[in-house]
């Protein structure tokens, strides 16, 4: 008796550089007092943390924040990987 089996194809993870998408890290401050939100800055961080001095000078009692990064991924089937084969048992 053979039985066929498929082999699951090998995938890869790589930066999704689709359109719309942004090519760097976007970078962003949240205040962890009023959870306001500097403007997401792409590729550099210097002003996001200008906006959480500032904000901190505004508000004083305001001085911890969450630094968030954002990058885009996509998994898309390995082009390099062997084809799937059958398998006889
Ligand atoms: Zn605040």
């Amino acid at each position: 008796m053979t039985q066929v089996d498929s082999v699951a194809p090998a995938f890869v993870l790589a930066r999704d550089g689709g359109r719309g998408l942004p090519v760097e890290p976007v970078y962003e401050f949240q205040c962890r007092s009023c959870r306001k939100t500097s403007r997401a800055g792409e590729g550099d961080p210097l002003g996001a943390e200008v906006w959480a001095l500032k904000h901190t000078r505004l508000h004083p009692e305001h001085r911890t924040y969450c630094a968030v990064t954002t990058s885009f991924w996509r998994v898309d089937p390995d082009s390099g990987a062997a084809a799937p084969e059958e398998v006889a048992r």
